[in-house]
């Protein structure tokens, strides 16, 4: 999490930004890691199963960087991937395939096969459909997998529209009404063993209310089936615990998994209970810096003006994807008088706009654009010809490794190879 000294000046993981971003190896905009306060996130998560035998699969698209998920794996995690790519970093990252879930809706036979092939811990079937392909590329292979029905809970979560996935109209999971052709399905796939049920019913849930709806939907459900002899050995309750971007988050991780814990303990005892955390493990132990380039007069919207910097969407996209707000702040706050100010980035796109903030007059030079740890790199491209940003790594209160982004020079020669 972002700190600020006596002097204002913030600090990730005990190091200056001022300092890193004046450093000559370094340019912006460029992202920075708390990786240690990461891994604090896991274990704080853990101690909400309170003893019990759990897993947290680390949904690594919220940020695939291999120092982390090398970090969380040598913490105990496992990893919740969707796609062939994501295995491979989690494999090479050194998490056990035994502790790997795979979700998603749309797994390639190829996909289908490299998780076979790695005798993953279980592939979340989201369809009666990829049940029978998966049953046939195993018998193929000569092979067993193992596999959960990731279920549609029917639960609405109370957040933002595109990342609710647990709703009726949403494509994720398989709807109750089809749990039963799931089952017909597994019955005729001798290639398959049913080993649990899973949900994941949105992200960004700053109450613990739909995260228990769902574990209730899912731990009845696993009492039905158990009720037919189906022994499940795992109940994933997925991820989507939220953070504090600046408006408050009532919950902590551990919470959830916690008032869930409750909740089912009287409908079904299960050998073992995972949760898949992206964002609430590295989100807020991430920050985006930026520059200043360019102010811009303007009386629209009750503001000064426009203040561009150098990170657009292309850098971090949340805001012109999902309408997020992320704090911005100077790298070192002071008692300079506040101007109220609209961020722009630099692509040409209206949406590429932070949104209104209060910023000190003069305007600072570098801008920190905070909790970006998850969706960030990630979901970073290089539309207008841009670079990728670079990323800087802290463990243990210094810098470990600085990853230079993918250049414009570099951008503009693979554009040329075409
Ligand atoms: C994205 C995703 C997650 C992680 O969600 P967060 O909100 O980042 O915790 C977990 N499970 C599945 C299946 C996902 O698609």
């Amino acid at each position: 999490m972002l700190e600020r000294d006596a002097e204002g000046r913030a600090r990730l993981g005990g190091v200056l930004l001022e300092s890193l971003a004046r450093r000559p190896d370094v340019s912006t905009p460029f992202y920075v890691y708390d990786v240690d306060a990461m891994v604090g996130e896991a274990r704080a998560l853990a101690a909400g199963f309170d003893g019990r035998a759990h897993l947290i699969c680390y949904a690594v698209k919220a940020n695939t960087s291999g120092r982390i998920v090398r970090r969380l794996a040598l913490a105990g995690c496992g990893a919740d991937v969707v796609s062939q790519g994501e295995l491979e970093v989690c494999l090479g990252a050194g998490v056990e395939p035994g502790k790997i879930v795979w979700s998603g809706v749309a797994k390639t036979d190829a996909e289908l096969d490299r998780a076979i092939g790695a005798e993953l811990l279980s592939v979340h079937a989201e369809s009666v459909e990829e049940i029978s392909r998966l049953d046939a590329r195993a018998r193929a292979a000569g092979k067993r997998a193992s596999v959960s029905l990731r279920v549609n809970p029917s639960v609405e979560a109370d957040t933002h529209a595109s990342i609710a996935t647990g709703h009726d109209e949403a494509k994720f999971g398989i709807p109750l009404a089809e749990v039963g052709p799931a089952l017909d399905a597994l019955a005729s796939a001798p290639s398959l063993s049913l080993v649990g049920l899973s949900s994941h019913v949105g992200s960004q849930m700053t109450r613990v209310d739909e995260y228990v709806r769902a574990a209730l939907v899912v731990a009845g459900l696993a009492r039905d089936l158990a009720s037919r002899g189906h022994r499940l050995s795992l109940l994933d309750l997925g991820g989507g615990m939220g953070i504090d971007y600046g408006e408050g988050c009532g919950a902590r991780p551990a919470d959830f998994v916690a008032a869930a814990i409750r909740a089912i303990e009287g409908v079904i005892e299960v050998e073992r209970l995972l949760c898949e955390p992206g964002r609430s493990i590295v989100g807020a132990h991430g920050a985006l810096v930026t520059r200043v380039v360019q102010s811009k007069r303007w009386s629209g919207r009750d503001t000064a003006g426009w203040v561009f910097v150098d990170a657009g969407m292309n850098d971090l996209v949340r805001p012109a994807m999902y309408g997020a707000r992320h704090r911005i702040e100077p790298l070192t706050s002071g008692d300079a008088p506040l101007a109220r100010v609209r961020v722009g980035g630099p692509v040409c796109e209206s949406s590429d706009d932070f949104g209104t903030y209060e910023l000190p007059t003069p305007l600072p030079e570098l801008l920190v654009i905070r909790d970006a740890g998850a969706y960030g790199f990630t979901m970073a491209s290089q539309y207008n010809g841009r670079a990728l940003p670079a990323e800087v790594f802290i463990e243990g209160g210094v810098v470990t490794s600085i990853v230079p982004g993918v250049s414009a020079a570099d951008w503009a020669r693979a554009r040329l190879a075409t």
